[in-house]
């Protein structure tokens, strides 16, 4: 079972990206050109990265006591990779890019992500480039960003401390100027930087001749304090190898130190480190403290970094989707040939009648079912927001004012739903396994693993609901989700007039209507920790919502294009359609009365009694 159909589908039926053509950014572009990324893509993928997705789970990263050593398999995969353009597919011709439209680079990752999300694709050196090339000096983009879109070298993102995870305001990594001239480095002003950093993915290996890490840190006051909140964090640029202003390598080591690996329960494909700044492992000039260049303006570090972290969110959701449809397709592919039991009819069972395969039970239809309308839906979820991100860049300035504020909104559900639904989506891959799907001799239980980790990374699942119900449906007056709204309430009106959906528009409308009046109540007495307690089940009331338009929406699209309903796919997109209407959308009705009456049970419980 292949991928493609259904990207196609969802990039070329439903969301028209071709249109884009029309624009002066994408002007040489067309269908073919598209097409023809696709089709790499999907090719290195096949060939480089998915015969390798269980070499690199059990071959884990491992420190030699000089370097990290990683399979083979992952060198080639990541040259593959590189050489294939894909760091810098969507960045200017001028610095050698291709002026891919998002939507492409993010369909073309898909691929990747579904055959070895842990050998990885660059995710992280792609963000780091991006966000130097929006918040870097002309140096710093010359020579760490070009670098890294060239695979020359790769990015990390180090935000996390030991002690400092989703509370990045307690960071204690701390930057002083580098003596005399600091501010004169053609690099950017130089610093010292001193402190642990935790969980840095791709922190320590040999598969670039540098890496290039992003910083957050403290500038401690005159009187030598740090800062307390995020206003006092700024980025930095932390070469692992340190670089003159022509990205030429000086041959000399930056005081960047692996503390240890981690060892961690999936996408062990992927080196995870704990890394000491300046500690002196490897003095610079004789002296400990790693040098760093400022990036953007001191105390605005979380501001630059939010750059890279967006896109990142979006690029999580899409790897959590992948891992889930990986899932489905193994598990659809386990049904059709595993024969076990007996059909039941009126008069119950036959035994003499022979086994029919599992595919044929109803119960196995509904675990399908679920991961098809959980995994095809949050992929429809990422393309479209994908698309925002188009708009937001090439659109008129309305109309790309309105795809920035829609992100704002709908960011949170494209990392966290389908971390939560398709991980769901992963456990009933395992569930259509049976006791086979436990074993490590069938993919589904790696899949379940790899994807556990996205409810975590990059703000966990209650960081996530947090930032939706307290921030992002306030902003601006509520002005994102007045412009959300609007969109379900378009497709509920087009919905409306088609009798096959007609039903499901209703309940859209039904559920818009609740998750309106819930942010309310959740409000209603202005008290954050009242509002907040139950953010979670707001959040999946609120995603399950969104996910309920963008079905609504697909299957008005299958049906414009296959009226008469005469192919598989479409029977297809209008039964995941049904599904998600009959079996998932009630759920909001089991979350959102604890959000509407600010239950307390959890937030009042004293410790003593758990
Ligand atoms: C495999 C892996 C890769 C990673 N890669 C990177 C990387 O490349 N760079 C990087 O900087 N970081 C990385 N991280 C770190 C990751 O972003 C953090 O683990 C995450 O932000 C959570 O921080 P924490 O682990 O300290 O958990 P904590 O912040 O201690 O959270 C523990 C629990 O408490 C909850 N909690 C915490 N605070 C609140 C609150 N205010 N309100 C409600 N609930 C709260 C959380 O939701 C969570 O359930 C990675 C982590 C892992 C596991």
């Amino acid at each position: 079972m292949s991928l493609r159909p259904t990207l196609d589908f969802l990039l070329y039926q439903w969301l028209g990206v071709e249109s884009l053509t029309s624009r002066e950014r994408f002007a040489d572009h067309s269908r073919d050109t598209f097409d023809a990324v696709l089709d790499t893509c999907e090719r290195i993928a096949r060939d480089k990265y998915a015969p390798f997705n269980r070499l690199v789970d059990t071959q884990e990263p491992h420190f030699d006591g000089d370097k990290v050593i990683l399979p083979q398999a992952t060198h080639d995969a990541q040259k593959a990779y590189a050489d294939s353009g894909m760091l810098s597919a969507a960045q200017d011709y001028a610095i050698g890019g291709m002026q891919l439209p998002y939507t492409l680079e993010a369909s073309g990752n898909a691929f990747f992500a579904m055959a070895s999300v842990s050998i990885g694709s660059g995710m992280l050196t792609t963000g780091n480039a991006n966000l130097l090339m929006q918040h870097g000096t002309e140096a710093q983009k010359r020579v760490f960003a070009l670098n890294e879109f060239s695979g020359r070298w790769s990015g990390t993102m180090c935000l996390s401390e030991p002690q400092a995870g989703s509370s990045l305001s307690d960071v204690m990594t701390r930057a002083v100027p580098d003596g005399d001239g600091f501010e004169t480095d053609p690099l950017g002003p130089r610093y010292r930087l001193t402190g642990n950093k935790m969980w840095i993915s791709a922190g320590e290996h040999e598969l670039t001749e540098n890496i290039v890490h992003l910083v957050l840190a403290k500038i401690p006051d005159d009187n030598g304090k740090l800062v307390p909140g995020t206003r006092g964090i700024s980025l930095f640029v932390v070469p692992k190898k340190l670089v003159d202003v022509n990205g030429q390598l000086t041959g000399e080591r930056n005081d960047v130190a692996l503390a240890g690996l981690n060892h961690k329960c999936g996408w062990r494909g992927t080196t995870n480190t704990l890394l000491n700044f300046g500690e002196g492992k490897f003095p610079v000039k004789g002296q400990a403290g790693a040098v760093g260049y400022l990036v953007g303006q001191p105390g605005k570090g979380l501001h630059c970094m939010f750059h890279m972290m967006n896109e990142a969110r979006i690029g999580v959701g899409m790897a959590a989707t992948m891992l889930g449809l990986a899932g489905y397709h193994a598990s659809l592919e386990y049904a059709k040939n595993r024969p076990q039991g007996r059909a039941v009819g009126p008069a119950g069972k036959d035994a003499s009648a022979p086994q029919i395969r599992i595919i044929e039970h109803a119960d196995v239809k509904r675990m399908l079912l679920a991961q098809k309308a959980y995994c095809e839906g949050a992929l429809a979820l990422e393309l479209y927001c994908a698309r925002l991100v188009d708009e937001q860049h090439t659109g008129t300035p309305e109309a790309a004012d309105e795809a920035r504020l829609l992100l704002e909104v709908l960011t949170p559900i494209a990392k966290s739903w389908p971390s939560e639904w398709c991980l769901e989506a992963n456990s009933l891959a395992i569930q259509v396994h049976g006791g086979y799907g436990y074993t490590r001799d069938f993919p589904v239980e790696q899949y379940w693993r790899d994807n556990r980790l996205n409810m975590i990374h990059e703000g966990t699942h209650g960081i996530q609901a947090t930032d939706l119900l307290g921030r992002k449906v306030l902003m601006d007056n509520g002005r994102g989700l007045q412009l959300l709204a609007a969109r379900i309430n378009d497709t509920v009106q087009r919905g409306i007039q088609q009798p096959a959906l007609a039903a499901h528009a209703n309940a859209l409308a039904a559920a818009l209507q609740r998750v309106g009046a819930a942010t309310k109540a959740a409000w209603a007495t202005g008290n954050p920790a009242e509002a907040l307690a139950n953010a979670v089940p707001y959040m999946q009331a609120f995603g399950h919502t969104v996910m309920a338009w963008i079905w609504l929406d697909v299957a008005l699209a299958a049906l414009n294009h296959d009226a008469a309903q005469t192919q598989p796919t479409t029977l297809g997109r209008l039964a995941a359609t049904r599904y998600f209407f009959h079996y998932e959308l009630p759920k909001i009705a089991g979350w959102l009365p604890v959000v509407e009456s600010r239950d307390a049970t959890c937030a009042e419980l004293p410790e003593a009694a758990f």
